[in-house]
């Protein structure tokens, strides 16, 4: 990776934890509002970072799938304990225990 690439994803990383953080001191600060009724705008703001934060979990839980699909080069989908039949038995060795 070049040096520009890994500049890049780290102020991605920077940013998005950053929204992150905003986002919810935000809900956390502004949870105890008092509220002016239906159209209050803390609370839609509130709503909108609630549709962030669940956005940003879904995209974290997708790309950490996604990564550890990568990283374990679909050994999960093809095991062969799991394939093969079961043979380790002393009779499948022909193995006597007649001493
Ligand atoms: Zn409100």
């Amino acid at each position: 990776m070049s040096h520009q690439k890994r500049i890049g994803a780290g102020l991605l990383c920077v940013i998005f934890a950053l929204a992150l953080l905003v986002s919810s001191a935000f809900v956390i600060h502004e949870a105890g509002h008092i509220c002016t009724g239906e159209d209050c705008l803390i609370c839609q703001a509130i709503a909108m970072n609630g549709h962030l934060l669940r956005l940003f979990g879904a995209a974290v839980l997708v790309l950490a799938f996604l990564l550890g699909i990568l990283r374990t080069k679909h050994a999960w989908a093809d095991t062969p304990e799991l394939s093969a039949p079961v043979c380790g038995t002393l009779v499948s060795w022909k193995i006597r225990l007649n001493n």
